[in-house]
């Protein structure tokens, strides 16, 4: 098993998703079998394959930019607008 130290370093270093394979697989089954690091660097791994995966939707051009709010939502921010 690789250590700790590799883990952190690798990760401070490159995104996780685009370290090869044979680099990542030891790494998530650190990450997953590590109590000392695991919980801190599945955090890293999550929100880089969160950034990884929005990049690509955003590529594909599929990313709903326009946030719609319901009426009500619209009256209630009003609402507490005009109360400052
Ligand atoms: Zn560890």
């Amino acid at each position: 098993m690789i250590a700790c130290r590799q883990v952190a370093k690798a990760l401070a270093n490159h995104r996780y998703y685009e370290l090869p394979w044979y680099r990542r697989i030891p790494m998530f089954i650190h990450i997953r079998l590590c109590v000392m690091c695991g919980k801190y660097h599945q955090q890293i791994v999550d929100v880089q394959r969160g950034v990884h995966d929005y990049l690509e939707h955003e590529d594909a051009g599929d990313i709903e930019t326009h946030v719609h709010l319901s009426d009500e939502a619209k009256a209630r921010i009003a609402e507490a607008m005009e109360q400052k």
